[in-house]
C-alpha cells in the first residue's frame, strides 16, 4: 500500500488549528502499550478548534466534561468511574474554555464528533446552537438501549444534546470519495481544507479529520484509532484488557499499518491521537500561550 496523500494545492483556504484539552483519565502505561511498565499516567482528552477563513469556527470533538460525574453516580454507570478515573473541573469544560478565549458558543457553527464515546461528547451541551456532524452508521447503531450502549463505552445521556440539536449525518458509504489510501472520505467544504476520513475498528463509524493548511503543514486528527503514536509506529497495541474498549479489535489493528505508512510517506503531516500524553505536551502545554489548563495556538505566523 502506498500511504501518499494528494498534495495540498497552493490556493487551499488557510485554516488555523488550536489544540485544546478537556479532562484526563488515569490508566497504566502497560494498558495503552503492551509491554510498557505499569506506571500510571493521566491521559488527555484532546479537542480541536479550527477556524476556516470562510466558514468560521468549528470544533472536532469536545473532550470530557464535569457531566461525567453527574451521569456516573449510580450503578451500573459508576463502573465507568472505577475503570477510568476522570479528573476535570468546570472551568475545563470545552464551552467554558472557549468563553475565556472570548469565543461565544453561538460562534461555533459546526461540532464534528469523531465518535460518541464519553470522552468525546462530554462538552456537547455547551453548544446548543451548533450543528453536529455524526457518522450515520454510528447514529443508527446508537438507537439500541442505553444498557447495551453502555457496555460499549457510551452513555446515552451525554449526547442527548446532539439528538435535540441540528444534526448532519455523514454517509461515507454513499458519498465517500478516495483520498490517498483512504477509499471513502468526505471533503467537508469541497475546498480541500478539511477531509473527513473513516477510521473503523475502535467504535462503529469513527472518523478522523485531515486538516490541510499548506504542503508543509497538515494535521491528521486520528481520534482513538490509536492511544499513542507508538501503537502504530511499533505495530504494538494496548494490553489484552484494553481490547474490550474497541468495537472490532481486528479492524482496529489493521489501521496501524495504514497510519504508519501515511506518516512515513507524508513529511510535514502531524498525526495527533486524542489521548496521547506526548501530543498533549507537544501541542497543548509546550506551545500553549495561556498557561493553566493550557491551550496551544498553532499559528503559522509563529513559525515564520
Ligand atoms: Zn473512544
Amino acid at each position: 500500500m502506498n500511504g501518499k496523500l494528494p498534495s495540498v494545492p497552493a490556493d487551499t483556504p488557510q485554516c488555523q488549528l488550536k489544540v485544546m484539552n478537556a479532562g484526563f483519565c488515569r490508566a497504566k502505561k502497560s494498558h495503552i502499550l503492551k509491554g510498557a511498565d505499569k506506571e500510571e499516567v493521566w491521559l488527555p482528552a484532546l479537542f480541536y478548534l479550527i477556524e476556516h477563513p470562510k466558514y468560521g469556527k468549528l470544533l472536532f470533538d469536545t473532550g470530557y466534561s464535569t457531566r461525567f460525574f453527574d451521569v456516573t453516580t449510580k450503578f451500573p454507570f459508576s463502573i465507568m468511574q472505577k475503570l477510568t478515573p476522570v479528573r476535570i473541573s468546570t472551568e475545563e469544560n470545552a464551552g467554558n474554555q472557549l468563553k475565556r478565549l472570548g469565543i461565544a458558543p453561538e460562534e461555533i457553527s459546526i461540532v464534528l464528533l469523531s465518535h460518541l464515546h464519553v470522552d468525546h461528547v462530554g462538552g456537547v451541551d455547551g453548544f446548543p446552537e451548533s450543528t453536529f456532524y455524526v457518522n450515520k452508521q454510528e447514529w443508527d447503531y446508537c438507537r439500541q438501549s442505553e444498557w447495551k450502549l453502555f457496555r460499549n463505552g457510551y452513555i446515552k445521556k451525554l449526547f442527548e444534546q446532539v439528538a435535540a440539536s441540528a444534526l448532519t449525518l455523514l454517509d461515507f458509504e454513499k458519498n465517500g470519495l478516495p483520498y490517498g489510501p483512504f477509499p471513502k472520505t468526505i471533503d467537508l467544504f469541497n475546498d480541500g481544507s478539511i477531509i473527513l476520513v473513516p477510521l473503523p475498528g475502535h467504535a462503529v463509524g469513527q472518523y478522523g479529520l485531515m486538516l490541510n493548511i499548506t504542503k508543509e503543514e497538515r494535521y491528521f486528527l486520528v481520534a482513538d484509532s490509536v492511544y499513542v503514536k507508538e501503537n502504530y509506529r511499533k505495530e504494538r497495541a494496548g494490553s489484552r484488557l484494553s481490547r474490550i474498549a474497541h468495537h472490532d479489535p481486528r479492524r482496529y489493528r489493521q489501521q496501524f499499518s495504514i497510519l504508519r505508512q501515511v506518516e512515513e510517506a507524508n513529511p510535514g503531516l502531524h498525526l495527533i491521537p486524542s489521548h496521547d500524553p506526548e501530543a498533549y505536551i507537544e501541542f497543548v502545554k509546550t506551545k500553549g500561550i495561556s498557561g493553566g489548563s493550557g491551550e496551544a495556538r498553532i499559528d503559522r505566523r509563529e513559525k515564520n
